[in-house]
């Protein structure tokens, strides 16, 4: 059977999904010895073997097809509209894929001498300028992996910080219920307690609520700004302010920066401490564990505790990699991070430019506020406070008609739309979190808008429809709770044969 779904996606159901069969095969070395070579005389016999137990029996066109039917039933940012709130899906431009499969950047080794890679460690040497005059931050390491990764590697100085001071009474930090989830977590593996700050009636932190809790008990604050409700810290001034009066710092949580990047630098709010999503922000194909970089920035008098090595210069114009931090919080990892999200952030920062850069965030938050204001009649807003690159609604004007969240997701999956992030933020019940990027035309916005409204109509007149999508897919509803529970990740063929 073949569907084809609006995107024009095509799913093609095949009867069979074993393709295996005895004797069939793709290429042979057979041939080897009409040439008067023996596999075993170039592989050596212990690479050599005659027989290979449950390998797949295919062709390849068997392989070819079994392969290009996979990617087609997978769905990314270059199929369709892919609003996923608090990941930035955004468009990954081409270039940045050219110039990192550059020869001279993909066969490189980590242990080549500095003198051999002196343009790898330029190029490292002047991402970290770029971000640091992109955040006014003064210090950075491009060790982290990740943006949770970047997280405890800030925490972790935050911690040395307090050792160095000999101030060990500070063991909590505090933690707004806005939060992204990696934040408590990465305080927890740092060694500290968290205090879970109530956001306002605004959906916003407020100075008071800090003034009430802020002690010498603790070690700092963690701050997304603008938080999972894609709302602007607005008292975060006073609130750095209390902070550091008593003797704590400010933790930011960058990896949302599309909300701000040309508009505001951290650094002049007054942050200590921060980390950047290279793979959300600055483009790299991320989702589904792919590969992120995390550098971690620092004010002036944390420099010294930063993760090694960090790229310098030296007097005759040499790179090399810094590992004389006196007071480092040692490696985060091995080498110097994920170079080659690097070279994609690299190029997209120049490539952009700074007037590049904040019109990107100008149309990232246009689009949100679009999207908001059009559909705000349609879908219940939680806050009525203004938001910047994305928007949170919830199902509760579906709700009397019994349209959960899920559903209202599932159905647009019909549409060829990717859903957006669902059921986050925690505060919000039932929260429909949408984050349009500055990727999308005018057109494609106004689809997107006009499928939530049409799916706002089928709650009230055909519900039945949203329980059971989406129905144009390969796969039907899954049981999530199952596939958490006991996920099926491996093919043995023996189980279909039984
Ligand atoms: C995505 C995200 C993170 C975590 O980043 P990873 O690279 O997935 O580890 C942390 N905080 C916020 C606000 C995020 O959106």
């Amino acid at each position: 059977m073949n569907f084809i779904s609006k995107s024009g996606l095509s799913f093609e159901e095949p009867l069979i999904f074993e393709r295996s069969v005895a004797g069939r095969e793709g290429y042979s070395l057979k041939d080897f010895t009409t040439h008067g070579a023996n596999p075993e005389d170039i592989f050596g016999d212990d690479f050599v073997r005659d027989e290979i137990t449950n390998f797949p029996e295919v062709s390849e066109p068997d392989v070819v097809r079994h392969f290009t039917r996979l990617s087609q039933w997978n769905y990314g940012v270059d199929s369709g509209f892919y609003p996923l709130g608090s990941c930035t899906m955004k468009y990954n431009p081409k270039i940045n894929e050219e110039v990192a499969r550059l020869d001279g950047f993909t066969s490189i080794h980590p242990y080549f001498p500095e003198s051999i890679v002196q343009g790898a460690l330029e190029l490292i040497y002047n991402l970290q300028n770029l971000l640091k005059n992109i955040t006014g931050l003064k210090g950075v390491s491009l060790q982290p992996a990740a943006g949770a990764h970047g997280e405890l590697a800030g925490i972790k100085i935050i911690k040395k910080y307090h050792q160095s001071r000999s101030d060990s009474k500070r063991k909590y930090i505090l933690i707004p219920d806005t939060a992204h989830g990696t934040n408590p977590a990465s305080c927890t593996l740092a060694g500290f307690e968290t205090k879970n700050i109530s956001s306002g009636p605004d959906g916003y932190v407020t100075a008071e609520s800090i003034a009430a809790i802020m002690d010498e008990t603790v070690a700092g604050i963690m701050l997304t700004n603008p938080n999972t409700l894609g709302v602007y810290e607005q008292e975060i001034c006073k609130i750095i302010k209390i902070v550091h009066e008593k003797g704590g710092l400010v933790y930011a949580d960058g990896a949302n920066m599309n909300a701000f990047l040309g508009k505001v630098r951290p650094a002049d709010f007054g942050v200590d401490v921060m980390h950047i999503n290279l793979h959300k922000t600055f483009s790299t194909p991320h989702g589904g564990g792919g590969p992120g970089s995390g550098p971690v920035l620092v004010s002036e008098q944390l420099i010294p505790f930063l993760p090694v090595p960090i790229v310098a210069k030296d007097d005759s114009g040499q790179f090399f990699l810094n590992y004389d931090l006196p007071s480092t919080i040692g490696r985060m990892k091995s080498f110097y991070g994920n170079f080659l999200v690097a070279v994609r952030a690299y190029t997209y920062i120049r490539e952009m430019g700074n007037k590049g850069l904040a019109q990107a965030t100008e149309d990232a938050v246009l689009s949100a506020n679009y999207i908001r204001a059009s559909l705000k009649e349609y879908f219940h807003l939680p806050y009525d406070t203004d938001s910047l690159h994305e928007v949170v609604f919830t199902n509760k004007k579906q709700s009397e008609y019994g349209v959960k969240t899920l559903d209202i997701a599932k159905r647009l999956i019909d549409y060829g739309i990717h859903p957006p992030t669902i059921y986050f933020p925690l505060i919000v019940h039932e929260a429909i979190m949408i984050e349009p990027t500055e990727t999308e035309s005018k057109a494609d916005l106004d689809n997107f808008i006009n499928v939530m409204i049409a799916i706002s109509e089928e709650a009230k007149n055909s519900p039945e429809l949203l329980h059971e999508a989406p129905k144009i897919s390969f796969r039907r509803r899954m049981d999530e709770v199952k596939a958490a529970k006991n996920p099926k990740l491996r093919w043995y063929p023996e189980e279909t044969k039984k």
